[in-house]
């Protein structure tokens, strides 16, 4: 088999909020970089799940950049002013954009599948594309492939879901529908927000009539006219490290879309006339691998907005966000009810560094925590967040000719705040 090898100082694996903050970060601070992304796409659920909304926030400067711009895109259009709202379109763009004015080399349809090692230290990643198969070995490497695919081939422990029974967060395959009556519409944001209609409350008629697993409905605006991003399939038990589960879902999903979308006709004001225009090509992953790091962070520290000495995030806010594993809906046990937090907390780097493995960041929803702190980091926000500190601490590892777990926390901030 013929295999090219190729060398970079940091090579970032994933390109979702989390991967594409790392790449843009590191090249912007001097260092080579590589992005390797397996959709035809950058920015990962954010663009290729068709994502509503950037949800909760973080003091992190390039989400409001990617805010600030993307509202800069939209001017003269139907929406020019800084939204969280997002247009999944304008944002492929942009972050391709931004990615070349830094000089990130990206390769996209590039599937990263195994890691190369040298006893316990990760020195490249081997990949697969229309090119055949590359070896990329790299002074750095940051896994932001949401599962943690790196981390995982190179020995990092993990283990997958909630601790208790390692069952993980529903997936979903988010759509959109056009048509939609705005002014009549209704937008449910929360699987807690009842919506009285002529023909009844609409959740409670949501757990009626549509198949199960779904049976929420969750609406949003979009910035533009008659369109409706619907995050309402929902597929239960399964494992989205498993190739055979991500059929399962897919298929899943897909059969629900045509009830679900009956069911916005005759059931949803304003949806009387929807249909769909869209599906994400990438389905919607909520939870998989969970790896140990220097340090876990618990949902104790986001509930006490625990300001840790080597800080790398800051200001994080949002709510746990744990879906019905069981079902539609809500986890059962309310958790997010209780949240009453309103400080920002923190993330230490020792989050990013997984045990025992030398030249490796986690980056994104698959840095170290607990089964119900992920369920808060992994707002797309926060993923930017530690992203730009991964970027921030591999552009310091190359420049300083240091391996990341030397790099110092404030050297990290120093790059990010100041
Ligand atoms: C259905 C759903 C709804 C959500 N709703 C919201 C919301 O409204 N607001 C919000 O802020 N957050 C929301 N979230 C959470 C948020 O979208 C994710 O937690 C966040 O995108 C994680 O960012 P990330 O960069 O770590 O990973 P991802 O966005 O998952 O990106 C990972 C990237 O890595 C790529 N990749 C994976 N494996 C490989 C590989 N082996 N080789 C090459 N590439 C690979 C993927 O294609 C993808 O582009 C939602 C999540 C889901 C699933």
């Amino acid at each position: 088999m013929n295999k090219h090898t190729i060398y970079t100082e940091v090579l970032v694996v994933g390109s979702g909020p989390a991967g594409f903050s790392a790449a843009y970060t590191a090249a912007k601070n001097g260092a080579n970089v590589i992005l390797v992304e397996q959709c035809g796409n950058v920015g990962g659920i954010s663009t290729s799940g068709l994502m509503s909304h950037w949800a909760g926030s973080c003091a992190s400067p390039i989400y409001n950049e990617i805010l600030k711009r993307s509202a800069q895109e939209s001017e003269g259009e139907f929406y020019n002013k800084i939204t969280t709202i997002i247009d999944p379109e304008k944002l492929k763009t942009l972050y391709l954009e931004m990615l070349c004015a830094v000089g990130v080399r990206i390769l996209l349809y590039t599937f990263a599948c195994d890691a190369i090692m040298d006893g316990n230290a990760i020195k490249g990643v081997s990949v697969v594309n229309k090119s055949g198969f590359t070896d990329i070995y790299s002074d750095v490497i940051i896994d932001a492939t949401g599962d943690g695919d790196i981390a995982c081939k190179s020995g990092a422990e993990y283990f997958k879901g909630r601790e208790t029974d390692g069952k993980m967060q529903p997936a979903t395959i988010m759509f959109k529908v056009g048509g939609v009556c705005y002014e009549k519409a209704v937008f449910p944001p929360s699987f807690e927000t009842l919506i009285e209609t002529e023909k009844g409350e609409l959740q409670s008629l949501g757990k009626k009539i549509l198949p199960p697993p779904s049976g929420h409905v969750l609406l949003y605006k979009t910035t533009l006219p008659g369109i409706v991003t619907c995050n309402m399939t929902n597929c239960i038990e399964i494992d989205g490290t498993n190739a055979d589960d991500l059929t399962k879902a897919t298929i899943t999903c897909r059969k629900q879309m045509d009830d679900i979308v009956k069911f916005l006709r005759e059931y949803a004001p304003g949806f009387e006339n929807c249909f769909i225009i869209s599906s994400a090509p990438l389905i919607g992953v909520r939870e998989t691998r969970h790896f140990k790091g220097e340090y876990v962070l618990t949902e104790e520290d986001i509930l006490n907005a625990k300001v840790f000495e080597d800080y790398i995030v800051k200001d994080a806010h949002f709510n746990f966000d744990v879906h019905n594993i069981s079902g539609a809906g809500l986890d059962k046990s309310g958790v997010q009810h209780g949240f009453k937090q309103n400080a920002g907390y923190t993330i230490p780097y020792r989050c990013l560094l997984p045990e025992k493995i030398e030249n490796l960041l986690l980056c994104g929803r698959n840095i170290s925590g607990t089964h119900m702190a992920h369920s808060n980091f992994r707002a797309m926000p926060i993923c930017a967040g530690i992203g730009e500190a991964a970027g921030a601490a591999a552009a310091v590892a190359v420049k300083n000719k240091v391996s990341v777990r030397k790099v110092k926390s404030y050297e990290i901030r120093d790059l990010i705040f100041n």
